[in-house]
This record gives C-alpha cells, sequence and structure tokens, in this order.
C-alpha cells in the first residue's frame, strides 16, 4: 500500500535531480540567513555555486549536538522567528538541549512523512491509533500524532500513562495499532500478565511501531510474540522532524530512508571521510525541505549501513539495516569494544529471560548484567538457574569476548524507567 506512490516509487535519476535541486536551494538559503553556516563556508572556501552535483554534499561542513547546542535558543534559524509554528527540544543528558523550530510547511511535511511511512505498514483509516509517546517537547507524541491523523486513523493520544489507563483505552475503544516504546512493550507485557489478559486473544492489536530506542531483531520477534502482531522499526531523530525519517515496509528488512527530504551519507566515526554502499558507519543527514531550520550534514552518532539493493516492495529510497548502536553508547570494557545491543540479543535468545534487564559496569571494568526471568524461567530450582546463569555467560563471553558477571532476577525486581529505559549504569563514570 501506499500513500504517495509517485514520490515513494520515483526513478533513482529523478530522485537525484530533485536532491540536487533541494540541496542547491538549502545551501543557497543558510548562505543567506544563518551566520553559523555563513562562517563556516567562509572557512572552508566555498560558495552555494560550489555544490554542482550530490557529491559535493562532501565540501559542506558537519553538524554536530554541539553546534546545535552552542546555537541554542535560536541561532540556526532560517525563517523570521514569526514563521516558525512550533517548538521541539532533544533532551540533553548535560547542560541545554537542542531546540529545533517548524514552520507552518515543516508541521505538514513531517506529518506527511509519517503517514507514507504507517500506511507502508498496512495501516489505515480504519485503524484506531494509540500513540503511547510522551506529548510535549519530545517529537514522538505530536509529530507521529499528526501524521496519524493524515492517514485517517482514530488517534488516542494516551502519551504514556499509566498502565492501567493504556488498557482501559485499548480494550473500551479496540485499539488496533500502537506506537510505543520497545521498552515499554516488554513492560507492558508484564502488567497485562499480572491481570491475567491474553493479549493476543484480548486485545485487538494487529500493528506496533516501535522506536526511540535501539533494540535488536530479538526484542521485535519477542513482542510480536507476546501481542500476537507485526511491529515495524521507525527511525527518527528531532533534529530532522522526529519520527517518519525512516520506517521498514511490509517486508521488515531494512528501514527506508525518505531521499527526497534528506541526503543520506555513511562516515567513518573517527575520520569522517564517506564510506561505499554497504560498509557500516555513523549515520549522516542533510535535510533537504526543512524550512525553519534546514540542517547541514548532522552528525547523528547513529551506527548502520545503506543497503545497496532494491527492495520488493518498489519503493525506490535505499535502506539502512537497523541501527547497531550509537557511537556515544558504545562501551569500552577492558580494551574491548562493544555495543548493548550485543548483550540483548543473547539475553533475548533465551525464552527463560523476561522483560527487564540491566548492564552495570564498575570498578576496573567489571560488567555485571542483572537479568529479570519469566515465571516459569525462574522456578526457584538452583540448580536450574545455575545452569541457565553458565549458559548465559559462555554466550555473552562468544558474542562480546568478555566474561561478565550475571545475576539472574525474578520478574519485576528491576526499576523501571518513566520514559525511555536506562540499560547501561556505567559507574566508573561518576
Ligand atoms: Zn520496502
Amino acid at each position: 500500500m501506499f500513500w504517495d506512490q509517485e514520490s515513494e516509487t520515483i526513478t533513482r535519476s529523478t530522485l537525484q535531480q530533485l536532491q540536487l535541486k533541494r540541496l542547491q536551494d538549502t545551501v543557497q538559503r543558510v548562505a543567506q540567513r544563518v551566520p553559523f553556516y555563513r562562517d563556516k563556508f567562509k572557512k572552508l572556501g566555498i560558495t552555494p555555486a560550489d555544490i554542482k552535483s550530490l557529491d559535493d554534499v562532501r565540501r559542506l561542513p558537519f553538524t554536530t549536538s554541539a553546534d546545535l547546542r552552542a546555537n541554542y535558543p535560536d541561532g540556526l534559524l532560517a525563517v523570521e522567528r514569526d514563521e516558525a509554528v512550533r517548538l521541539h527540544t532533544s533532551s540533553g543528558t548535560t547542560g541545554k538541549p537542542k531546540a529545533i523550530f517548524f514552520s507552518r510547511k515543516d508541521v505538514d511535511n513531517a506529518a506527511e512523512l509519517i503517514a507514507r511511512s504507517l500506511v507502508m505498514t498496512g495501516i489505515t483509516k480504519k485503524d484506531v491509533f494509540q500513540n503511547m509517546m510522551s506529548y510535549g517537547l519530545f517529537t514522538g507524541g505530536l509529530v507521529m500524532h499528526y501524521g496519524a491523523e493524515k492517514v485517517g486513523c482514530l488517534v488516542i493520544p494516551s502519551g504514556p500513562g499509566t498502565s492501567e489507563r493504556q488498557l482501559m483505552l485499548m480494550q473500551d475503544f479496540r485499539t488496533t495499532a500502537v506506537h510505543i516504546l520497545p521498552s515499554y512493550a516488554l513492560y507492558f507485557a508484564g502488567f497485562l500478565e499480572q491481570k491475567g489478559i491474553d493479549p493476543r486473544k484480548d486485545l485487538a492489536l494487529r500493528k506496533a511501531c516501535v522506536g526511540a530506542e535501539p533494540h535488536t531483531e530479538e526484542t521485535r520477534r519477542r513482542i510480536e510474540q507476546i501481542y500476537g502482531c507485526d511491529v515495524y522499526n521507525s527511525y527518527g531523530l528531532t533534529e530532522m522532524n522526529g519520527p517518519g525519517i525512516a520506517f521498514e515496509c511490509e517486508h521488515k528488512a531494512g528501514l527506508h530512508l525518505w531521499e527526497d527530504n534528506f541526503i543520506l551519507e555513511i562516515i567513518h566515526p573517527d575520520t569522517g571521510e564517506p564510506l561505499p554502499e554497504g560498509q557500516t558507519g555513523e549515520m549522516v543527514l542533510t535535510s533537504l525541505k526543512r524550512e525553519a531550520m534546514p540542517i547541514l550534514r548532522y552528525r547523528t552518532r547513529d551506527i548502520t549501513s545503506i543497503i545497496p539493493e532494491p527492495c520488493k516492495c518498489g519503493r525506490t529510497h535505499r535502506r539502512f539495516a537497523r541501527i547497531t548502536g550509537r557511537s556515544d553508547d558504545m562501551l569500552i570494557i577492558r580494551g574491548v569494544n562493544m555495543f548493548p545491543q550485543q548483550i540483548e540479543r543473547v539475553l533475548m535468545s533465551f525464552p527463560q529471560v523476561g522483560r527487564n534487564y540491566v548492564i552495570v559496569i564498575e570498578g576496573l571494568d567489571d560488567m555485571t548484567i542483572k537479568v529479570e526471568l519469566t515465571a516459569a524461567g525462574f522456578d526457584g530450582q538452583v540448580e536450574h538457574l545455575s545452569a541457565l546463569q553458565k549458559q548465559m555467560v559462555e554466550k555473552l563471553k562468544a558474542e562480546t569476548w568478555v566474561r561478565p558477571k550475571v545475576e539472574l532476577v525474578p520478574a519485576g525486581s528491576l526499576p523501571v524507567a518513566e520514559g525511555k529505559a536506562k540499560r547501561v549504569i556505567d559507574k566508573r563514570s561518576l
């Protein structure tokens, strides 16, 4: 199913012409209106006229999250302040957030891309769409909301609210599609279990869009299995609209990035050099249609690779592979590099593993993984638990090359985060 078949199946050559035209316009506009970019161009000795081909994007400067913070609150605004109609921010772990402005056109366009994305997963106007993401400064609420309304769904803006209320809405309005954090989807499953509710029989869910947190294929499969619905991976970042930048189609084999709106590059995270298609590196995005606040070559810190083969669905916008981690999230344990997702993949491959886990690093790189088991998995038989623990340690060692300590705990004993899950507690940096 297509929302905008013409744009979604545009030929590669027409798409590239469109990208070049939009890139040239964007560069021209920021050169005129944004002192930050004007100064950068001057230092690099380039002018908008130097952008003659798509490859020339490489001549443009990178923009980093530090640049966005340094230009807080409105240093990167490319329109008059009264042309902006919406403000979102991206949470910062330290200091000021990153402020992102939307013009009227930006709001409409973001909704348009969400509509394409949702329809691509098979969601239609017949669906009842419960948006369980935080409304407010975070884009996951409002931006997704407007897109789902555009499709014509009945949208329930439940926000992250309490599980009791989520369940009531789901049952009373026969919710068929949700937008949910993967960690919350797992947590909510535990809540349903306690309530004696079988999500496969007692709920009407058929589609779940999960995003805003990196997660593994194993977690997707687990959510699908628990709820008996199709789960689609959604990718976004506030700096580029929020959700709806890239989404999986029905084949669930990588995320289509809407290339008429963004230029996608993969670079070596240390050298900044572009990498050939198929190689793994850091994703860099240039906005092509953002009016209020265009951003050139944004360093996302997300690690992925481009899937060069065309997709069976017929969309010509290229796909990238599931994000394997954010370069900022990389852990270095005893000199070995690893991502928390590698650990999650191993844990989720054990059926006894429940819905929550946490990785604690302390002392001289000592890693302890606390893992909740399901009620059946935590059967109180010491020999079962110690055998399982040994198996887990060996599998984790094989995957990460580091031998962690594993503590198995009963369901519900680890703390639950309010919003995004906090999976890693690194006490070394405190
Ligand atoms: Zn596809």
